[in-house]
Protein backbone atom coordinates (compact mmCIF):
# COMPACT_ATOMS: atom_id res chain seq x y z
CA UNK A 1 0.00 0.00 0.00
CA UNK A 2 1.44 3.21 -1.25
CA UNK A 3 1.56 6.25 1.69
CA UNK A 4 -1.67 7.87 0.03
CA UNK A 5 -3.95 5.01 0.10
CA UNK A 6 -2.95 4.81 3.86
CA UNK A 7 -3.06 8.41 4.77
CA UNK A 8 -6.92 7.94 2.96
CA UNK A 9 -7.36 4.60 4.13
CA UNK A 10 -6.60 6.40 8.06
CA UNK A 11 -8.42 9.33 7.91
CA UNK A 12 -11.71 7.42 6.96
CA UNK A 13 -10.67 5.48 10.20
CA UNK A 14 -10.61 8.24 12.15
CA UNK A 15 -13.70 10.38 10.86
CA UNK A 16 -15.85 7.37 11.28
CA UNK A 17 -14.64 6.65 14.83
CA UNK A 18 -13.90 9.88 16.60
CA UNK A 19 -17.54 11.22 17.16
CA UNK A 20 -17.75 7.49 19.12
CA UNK A 21 -14.62 8.47 21.17
CA UNK A 22 -16.08 11.66 21.72
CA UNK A 23 -19.28 10.81 22.96
CA UNK A 24 -17.78 8.25 25.12
CA UNK A 25 -14.87 10.47 26.51
CA UNK A 26 -12.60 8.63 25.29
CA UNK A 27 -10.51 11.42 23.52
CA UNK A 28 -9.77 11.73 19.55
CA UNK A 29 -8.33 9.07 17.80
CA UNK A 30 -4.19 9.02 17.98
CA UNK A 31 -2.74 10.79 14.81
CA UNK A 32 -0.75 6.98 14.16
CA UNK A 33 0.89 8.10 11.01
CA UNK A 34 2.52 11.67 12.73
CA UNK A 35 4.88 9.79 14.92
CA UNK A 36 7.49 9.07 13.02
CA UNK A 37 10.03 8.49 15.90
CA UNK A 38 8.08 5.10 17.69
CA UNK A 39 8.59 2.76 14.45
CA UNK A 40 6.32 -0.07 16.32
CA UNK A 41 3.05 2.07 16.17
CA UNK A 42 1.98 2.22 12.76
CA UNK A 43 2.42 -1.58 11.98
CA UNK A 44 1.19 -2.93 14.59
CA UNK A 45 -2.02 -0.44 14.55
CA UNK A 46 -2.69 -1.59 11.28
CA UNK A 47 -2.27 -5.35 11.89
CA UNK A 48 -4.67 -5.06 14.67
CA UNK A 49 -7.72 -3.03 12.92
CA UNK A 50 -7.32 -6.08 10.30
CA UNK A 51 -7.27 -8.88 12.55
CA UNK A 52 -10.18 -7.43 14.73
CA UNK A 53 -11.78 -6.82 11.22
CA UNK A 54 -11.90 -10.56 10.78
CA UNK A 55 -14.45 -10.38 14.23
CA UNK A 56 -16.46 -7.74 13.54
CA UNK A 57 -14.93 -5.16 15.53
CA UNK A 58 -13.38 -2.08 15.34
CA UNK A 59 -10.33 -0.69 16.69
CA UNK A 60 -8.75 2.70 18.04
CA UNK A 61 -6.14 4.04 19.64
CA UNK A 62 -7.09 6.97 21.59
CA UNK A 63 -5.45 10.52 22.37
CA UNK A 64 -4.74 9.59 26.08
CA UNK A 65 -1.44 9.32 27.97
CA UNK A 66 -3.04 6.93 31.20
CA UNK A 67 -2.28 3.53 30.82
CA UNK A 68 -5.81 1.84 29.72
CA UNK A 69 -7.72 -0.45 27.22
CA UNK A 70 -11.13 -0.92 26.85
CA UNK A 71 -14.31 -2.13 24.91
CA UNK A 72 -17.23 -0.27 23.87
CA UNK A 73 -19.98 -3.37 23.70
CA UNK A 74 -22.40 -1.69 21.54
CA UNK A 75 -20.00 -0.33 19.58
CA UNK A 76 -18.02 -3.38 18.65
CA UNK A 77 -15.10 -1.19 18.94
CA UNK A 78 -11.88 -2.35 21.13
CA UNK A 79 -9.35 0.72 22.28
CA UNK A 80 -6.15 1.30 23.78
CA UNK A 81 -4.79 4.33 25.22
CA UNK A 82 -1.24 5.80 23.66
CA UNK A 83 0.06 5.74 27.13
CA UNK A 84 -1.02 1.81 27.14
CA UNK A 85 0.95 1.36 23.72
CA UNK A 86 3.65 3.45 24.89
CA UNK A 87 4.35 1.26 28.06
CA UNK A 88 3.98 -1.95 26.40
CA UNK A 89 6.73 -0.76 23.48
CA UNK A 90 8.94 -0.11 27.15
CA UNK A 91 8.16 -2.92 29.51
CA UNK A 92 8.90 -5.41 26.11
CA UNK A 93 12.24 -3.46 26.20
CA UNK A 94 12.91 -3.40 30.01
CA UNK A 95 12.35 -7.41 29.66
CA UNK A 96 15.28 -7.55 26.72
CA UNK A 97 17.29 -5.23 28.40
CA UNK A 98 17.18 -7.38 31.57
CA UNK A 99 18.67 -10.37 29.53
CA UNK A 100 16.26 -12.86 32.02
CA UNK A 101 15.34 -15.02 29.15
CA UNK A 102 18.88 -15.62 28.06
CA UNK A 103 19.79 -13.29 25.92
CA UNK A 104 22.33 -10.53 25.90
CA UNK A 105 22.09 -7.54 28.50
CA UNK A 106 21.37 -3.95 27.51
CA UNK A 107 21.65 -0.74 28.97
CA UNK A 108 18.07 0.42 29.61
CA UNK A 109 16.68 4.04 28.32
CA UNK A 110 13.38 4.56 30.65
CA UNK A 111 13.63 4.72 34.45
CA UNK A 112 9.98 4.93 34.30
CA UNK A 113 7.72 3.07 31.81
CA UNK A 114 4.92 5.44 32.27
CA UNK A 115 6.42 8.73 31.72
CA UNK A 116 4.85 9.83 28.51
CA UNK A 117 7.29 13.03 28.70
CA UNK A 118 10.05 10.60 27.54
CA UNK A 119 7.91 8.20 24.88
CA UNK A 120 9.28 5.09 23.13
CA UNK A 121 11.48 5.62 20.11
CA UNK A 122 13.34 3.19 17.58
CA UNK A 123 12.56 0.45 15.27
CA UNK A 124 11.92 3.15 12.56
CA UNK A 125 13.93 2.01 9.19
CA UNK A 126 17.36 3.13 9.82
CA UNK A 127 17.37 2.27 13.32
CA UNK A 128 16.93 -0.68 15.52
CA UNK A 129 16.73 -0.43 19.57
CA UNK A 130 19.83 -2.76 20.08
CA UNK A 131 22.99 -3.94 18.46
CA UNK A 132 22.39 -7.30 18.64
CA UNK A 133 19.61 -8.59 16.08
CA UNK A 134 18.25 -11.60 17.87
CA UNK A 135 17.59 -9.00 21.09
CA UNK A 136 16.25 -6.50 18.63
CA UNK A 137 13.96 -9.58 17.24
CA UNK A 138 13.01 -11.23 20.92
CA UNK A 139 11.36 -7.25 21.77
CA UNK A 140 8.94 -7.58 18.45
CA UNK A 141 7.84 -11.30 20.04
CA UNK A 142 7.58 -9.97 23.74
CA UNK A 143 5.98 -6.80 22.16
CA UNK A 144 3.95 -8.48 20.10
CA UNK A 145 2.49 -11.23 23.25
CA UNK A 146 1.92 -8.22 25.76
CA UNK A 147 -0.62 -6.73 22.91
CA UNK A 148 -2.14 -9.73 22.11
CA UNK A 149 -2.60 -10.50 25.80
CA UNK A 150 -4.12 -6.87 26.20
CA UNK A 151 -6.91 -7.07 23.11
CA UNK A 152 -7.73 -10.58 24.21
CA UNK A 153 -8.64 -9.55 27.18
CA UNK A 154 -10.68 -6.93 25.77
CA UNK A 155 -12.31 -9.71 23.41
CA UNK A 156 -12.57 -12.08 26.34
CA UNK A 157 -15.64 -9.58 28.09
CA UNK A 158 -16.80 -10.20 24.78
CA UNK A 159 -16.25 -13.41 23.79
CA UNK A 160 -17.70 -14.08 27.35
CA UNK A 161 -20.81 -12.05 26.72
CA UNK A 162 -20.04 -9.76 29.89
CA UNK A 163 -21.75 -6.38 28.03
CA UNK A 164 -24.88 -8.28 28.02
CA UNK A 165 -25.68 -8.74 32.10
CA UNK A 166 -25.54 -5.64 33.59
CA UNK A 167 -26.47 -3.53 30.74
CA UNK A 168 -25.61 0.03 32.40
CA UNK A 169 -22.37 -0.98 32.59
CA UNK A 170 -21.51 0.29 28.70
CA UNK A 171 -17.58 0.22 28.74
CA UNK A 172 -15.02 -1.88 30.71
CA UNK A 173 -12.04 -0.15 30.88
CA UNK A 174 -8.36 -1.91 32.15
CA UNK A 175 -8.24 0.13 35.53
CA UNK A 176 -11.47 1.89 35.75
CA UNK A 177 -13.00 2.40 39.19
CA UNK A 178 -15.98 0.84 40.29
CA UNK A 179 -19.16 1.12 38.77
CA UNK A 180 -22.78 0.20 37.58
CA UNK A 181 -24.85 -2.13 39.66
CA UNK A 182 -22.15 -5.34 39.57
CA UNK A 183 -20.64 -6.22 42.69
CA UNK A 184 -16.69 -5.95 43.40
CA UNK A 185 -16.62 -10.10 43.59
CA UNK A 186 -18.62 -10.17 39.82
CA UNK A 187 -16.39 -7.26 38.45
CA UNK A 188 -12.93 -9.26 39.65
CA UNK A 189 -14.65 -12.43 38.25
CA UNK A 190 -14.94 -10.93 34.78
CA UNK A 191 -11.39 -9.61 34.90
CA UNK A 192 -10.38 -12.84 35.94
CA UNK A 193 -12.35 -14.51 32.77
CA UNK A 194 -10.94 -12.27 30.22
CA UNK A 195 -7.81 -12.43 31.54
CA UNK A 196 -7.60 -16.13 31.03
CA UNK A 197 -9.08 -15.53 27.21
CA UNK A 198 -5.98 -13.36 26.83
CA UNK A 199 -3.41 -15.81 28.48
CA UNK A 200 -4.88 -17.90 25.66
CA UNK A 201 -4.74 -15.62 22.76
CA UNK A 202 -1.20 -14.25 24.24
CA UNK A 203 -0.01 -17.98 24.00
CA UNK A 204 -1.50 -19.21 20.53
CA UNK A 205 0.26 -16.03 19.00
CA UNK A 206 3.57 -16.67 20.98
CA UNK A 207 3.88 -20.11 19.61
CA UNK A 208 3.09 -19.10 16.22
CA UNK A 209 6.21 -16.42 16.97
CA UNK A 210 8.51 -19.03 17.66
CA UNK A 211 7.44 -21.59 15.35
CA UNK A 212 7.96 -18.60 12.85
CA UNK A 213 11.36 -17.37 13.87
CA UNK A 214 12.40 -21.08 13.71
CA UNK A 215 13.41 -20.06 10.49
CA UNK A 216 13.68 -16.23 10.32
CA UNK A 217 15.85 -15.88 13.24
CA UNK A 218 16.26 -19.08 14.81
CA UNK A 219 18.68 -17.83 17.56
CA UNK A 220 14.74 -16.18 19.37
CA UNK A 221 13.13 -19.39 18.93
CA UNK A 222 16.21 -21.10 20.70
CA UNK A 223 16.11 -18.74 23.16
CA UNK A 224 12.37 -19.06 24.11
CA UNK A 225 12.45 -22.89 23.63
CA UNK A 226 14.52 -23.38 26.95
CA UNK A 227 11.60 -22.36 28.94
CA UNK A 228 8.05 -24.19 28.41
CA UNK A 229 5.25 -21.84 26.83
CA UNK A 230 3.18 -21.56 29.50
CA UNK A 231 6.00 -20.45 31.91
CA UNK A 232 7.35 -17.82 29.44
CA UNK A 233 3.59 -16.53 28.36
CA UNK A 234 3.18 -16.32 32.42
CA UNK A 235 6.27 -14.45 32.78
CA UNK A 236 5.55 -11.95 30.32
CA UNK A 237 1.95 -11.23 32.15
CA UNK A 238 2.85 -10.85 35.73
CA UNK A 239 5.54 -8.37 34.22
CA UNK A 240 2.28 -6.73 32.46
CA UNK A 241 0.03 -7.20 35.72
CA UNK A 242 3.47 -5.93 37.99
CA UNK A 243 3.22 -2.56 35.82
CA UNK A 244 0.30 -2.19 36.20
CA UNK A 245 0.35 -2.03 39.87
CA UNK A 246 3.53 0.00 39.81
CA UNK A 247 1.85 2.78 37.67
CA UNK A 248 -1.83 2.68 39.82
CA UNK A 249 -0.52 1.98 42.93
CA UNK A 250 -1.78 -0.92 45.47
CA UNK A 251 -4.82 -0.04 48.09
CA UNK A 252 -4.93 -2.71 50.93
CA UNK A 253 -8.55 -2.50 50.34
CA UNK A 254 -9.72 -4.85 47.82
CA UNK A 255 -13.43 -3.54 47.87
CA UNK A 256 -12.51 -0.34 46.05
CA UNK A 257 -10.34 -1.82 43.26
CA UNK A 258 -12.05 -3.07 39.66
CA UNK A 259 -9.02 -5.52 39.19
CA UNK A 260 -7.41 -7.57 41.49
CA UNK A 261 -3.69 -7.25 42.45
CA UNK A 262 -1.13 -8.19 40.09
CA UNK A 263 0.58 -10.92 41.79
CA UNK A 264 -3.07 -12.22 42.03
CA UNK A 265 -4.05 -11.93 39.04
CA UNK A 266 -0.89 -13.90 37.64
CA UNK A 267 -1.69 -16.41 40.95
CA UNK A 268 -5.33 -16.69 39.33
CA UNK A 269 -4.14 -17.41 35.59
CA UNK A 270 -2.11 -20.32 37.22
CA UNK A 271 -4.55 -21.98 39.00
CA UNK A 272 -7.74 -21.70 36.45
CA UNK A 273 -4.94 -23.36 33.84
CA UNK A 274 -4.22 -25.78 36.01
CA UNK A 275 -7.40 -25.96 37.56
CA UNK A 276 -6.53 -25.83 41.32
CA UNK A 277 -9.35 -25.26 43.18
CA UNK A 278 -7.81 -22.63 45.80
CA UNK A 279 -4.30 -21.02 45.65
CA UNK A 280 -2.98 -23.23 48.39
CA UNK A 281 -3.50 -26.50 46.86
CA UNK A 282 -0.96 -25.99 44.48
CA UNK A 283 1.41 -24.29 41.67
CA UNK A 284 3.57 -22.47 44.38
CA UNK A 285 6.39 -23.88 42.61
CA UNK A 286 5.82 -22.63 39.58
CA UNK A 287 4.40 -19.36 40.36
CA UNK A 288 7.80 -18.86 42.45
CA UNK A 289 9.91 -19.21 39.24
CA UNK A 290 8.01 -16.91 37.75
CA UNK A 291 8.00 -14.43 40.14
CA UNK A 292 11.56 -14.63 40.40
CA UNK A 293 11.90 -14.08 36.73
CA UNK A 294 9.65 -10.89 36.66
CA UNK A 295 11.32 -10.01 40.32
CA UNK A 296 15.23 -9.80 37.81
CA UNK A 297 13.24 -7.93 35.21
CA UNK A 298 12.48 -5.24 37.89
CA UNK A 299 15.62 -5.06 39.81
CA UNK A 300 16.81 -4.21 36.39
CA UNK A 301 14.79 -1.18 36.26
CA UNK A 302 15.55 1.25 39.16
CA UNK A 303 11.82 1.79 39.35
CA UNK A 304 9.79 1.03 42.50
CA UNK A 305 10.29 -1.97 43.07
CA UNK A 306 8.52 -4.15 46.11
CA UNK A 307 10.19 -7.54 46.44
CA UNK A 308 7.73 -8.57 48.76
CA UNK A 309 4.44 -8.77 46.60
CA UNK A 310 3.52 -11.95 45.71
CA UNK A 311 2.51 -12.39 49.78
CA UNK A 312 -0.38 -9.74 49.31
CA UNK A 313 -2.07 -12.85 47.10
CA UNK A 314 -1.57 -15.56 49.84
CA UNK A 315 -2.45 -13.71 52.77
CA UNK A 316 -5.38 -15.64 54.78
CA UNK A 317 -7.83 -12.79 53.24
CA UNK A 318 -6.61 -12.72 49.89
CA UNK A 319 -7.22 -16.96 50.21
CA UNK A 320 -11.16 -15.98 51.35
CA UNK A 321 -11.57 -13.29 49.01
CA UNK A 322 -10.43 -15.10 46.08
CA UNK A 323 -12.74 -18.49 47.28
CA UNK A 324 -15.39 -15.73 47.16
CA UNK A 325 -14.33 -14.87 42.89
CA UNK A 326 -13.95 -18.24 42.11
CA UNK A 327 -17.48 -19.36 42.77
CA UNK A 328 -18.58 -16.11 40.67
CA UNK A 329 -16.48 -17.67 37.86
CA UNK A 330 -18.43 -20.07 36.25
CA UNK A 331 -21.32 -17.43 35.79
CA UNK A 332 -18.60 -15.23 33.44
CA UNK A 333 -17.52 -17.80 31.74
CA UNK A 334 -18.96 -18.99 28.69
CA UNK A 335 -16.35 -19.85 26.52
ZN1 LIG B 1 -11.15 -6.08 31.77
Amino acid sequence: MNTLIFEKSFNRHTEYLNPTLIKYNLGFHYEVLENKENGLLQPFFFKLCDELKKDNLDFAITHDDTVNAGVLYRENLVFITFGMFDSLCKLAELICCSGVLGNEKSEKRYENLNFIGNPFTGFKKTKPVFDCETTSKLLLVIFDCLLVFVIGHEKGHIDNAHGNIGQSKITEDITNTITGNLSVISQHAKELVADLSGFNHAKYRLNYSISKNKHTSPEVSKLLNNIDSDTLVLFILTCFFKMMDNIYGVSPDMTTRSHPYASFRAHTLLAMKFNYKNLESGGFDSLNAILTMVDEVFEYSSARHDSEWLKKSTTKEMSEWYSMIYGEIPKWRVT
